[in-house]
């Protein structure tokens, strides 16, 4: 009999928890399985920011896909997905190449978001995705070369443009980091600045007051520039321009101003709510019943107009159920709804410091630094077990192509 094909499109949180899932779920030859990524390696998102600023080192943030699906039963294809055809069910990667499947999974992810705002698209620099977050890493490390060449003080100006979760996560890792490069290229702290531009009237604004003040009062000790209600207008190469008439001259614009669904997804012919592809309570495409999305690329409803926000904590979960709904519709049973439950929320401020919520406690400093490390701690765990875990702590080395 001729197994049924699964494809999976992306091997970030959703599309790789899903694989290791079906590795444990699908009985032995029971299904053909392919996870298509961009990359052989699945870059761990949330620790982005850490690569931006070069407070990480790579092997802990991107991990080789091949040492992750190691029981043969998801095959792995390294390959840019371009086009899906959902009547005949094709998937075509840029290459040409093209996968039949049964069942789909689209997990392919966010993009992000620039509101059309002149230079920013052109010349700021975005966390999206391991190599774009390198590339800021090496942009900054330039700045400072290149400052005690020319003196120009523009280079040694940083600028983040947002300050809700990836924003203050980005600023937190620079105030880290600046030291060290100030110390390595010997050049005086005083000649830094970091400016955290926000356009709404706070920053954290999900958080409640007093994680806002102590994050607040933890950025001015550490000299950086929290600039609220103030909307970038402009970027150029060699400024930034706020809406209130002032011209700062920077080199370097982070841009953590927002978040967007994938925007292939815009060319597949789908009806797209916001960017994202609408699901049904079992994670299932609302238009094709054999095609299911999760992660970020899906705009999953818990009340009219509220979808469940784009972050790793969902993708996580709606992978689990989606593996297990993916192996009932193969077997033809019955499919499981998708229940979300929130366990909190934690944003790191550099390694000494966070705030968040968990189970509804409070934590600020470091024990919430502590919970931080935990939660990225059971990441590895529920992705390679205690193994992974170990080896990502003795920080073993490998090539990324
Ligand atoms: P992704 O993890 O983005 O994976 C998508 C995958 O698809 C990638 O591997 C990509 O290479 C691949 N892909 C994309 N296009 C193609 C293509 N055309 N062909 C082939 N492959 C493709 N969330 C939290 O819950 N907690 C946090 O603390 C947190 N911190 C964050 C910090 C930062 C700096 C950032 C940027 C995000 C953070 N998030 C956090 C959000 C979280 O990272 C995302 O919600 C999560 O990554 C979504 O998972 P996903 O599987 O949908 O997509």
């Amino acid at each position: 009999m001729r197994k049924p094909k699964v494809i999976i499109l992306g091997a970030g949180y959703g599309g790789i928890i899903t694989s290791k899932e079906l590795e444990t779920i699908l009985n032995k030859g029971e299904a053909e399985v392919t996870l298509i990524n961009k990359h052989d390696y699945h870059y761990i998102s949330t620790q982005l920011h850490k690569t931006s600023a070069g407070t990480a080192v790579d092997e802990k943030v991107a991990l080789h896909i091949a040492d992750l699906l190691k029981k043969n039963v998801v095959n792995f294809k390294k390959g840019i997905v371009d086009h899906v055809d959902f009547v005949n069910k094709k998937v075509m990667l840029e290459n040409n190449e093209i996968y039949e499947y049964d069942y789909l999974l689209i997990a392919l992810g966010f993009d992000v978001d620039t509101f059309g705002i002149p230079g920013v698209e052109e010349n700021a620099f975005k966390i999206r995705s391991f190599r774009s977050s390198k590339a800021i890493q090496q942009h900054i490390q330039e700045q400072f070369n290149k400052y005690n060449e020319d003196g120009d003080l523009s280079r040694l100006t940083f600028i983040v443009a947002g300050a809700g979760f990836t924003g203050i996560e980005m600023v937190g890792e620079l105030i880290d980091q600046l030291p060290k490069l100030c110390k390595k290229y010997e050049i005086p702290l005083e000649n830094t600045r970091i400016v955290n531009v926000e356009a709404s009237d706070s920053i954290l604004p999900f958080f409640d007051q007093k994680l806002i003040d102590f994050t607040t009062s933890y950025l001015k000790k550490n000299r950086v520039e929290v600039v609220t209600s103030t909307k970038i207008v402009e970027c150029n190469k060699e400024a930034v321009i706020l809406d209130n008439g002032y011209q700062v001259p920077a080199r370097t614009l982070i841009w953590s101003g927002g978040v967007r669904a994938n925007r292939l997804l815009e060319r597949w012919n789908l009806q797209l709510v916001k960017g994202r592809i609408p699901v049904d309570q079992y994670l299932r495409v609302k238009t094709f019943e054999d095609v299911f999305c999760v992660g970020d690329a899906a705009y999953f409803e818990v009340e009219e107009n509220t979808p469940l926000p784009a972050t790793a904590q969902v993708a996580i979960q709606q992978a689990q159920v989606c593996s297990s709904n993916l192996v009932a519709a193969i077997r033809g049973n019955a499919l499981k709804p998708f229940i979300y439950h929130h366990k909190g929320t934690v944003a790191s401020i550099g390694s000494r410091a966070a705030v968040g919520n968990v189970f509804g406690v409070k934590l600020t400093g470091r024990l919430a630094s502590l919970m931080k490390q935990v939660i990225e701690a059971r990441y590895l765990l529920v992705l390679g077990g205690p193994g992974l875990l170990l080896k990502e702590m003795f920080n073993v080395k490998f090539k990324k192509s």
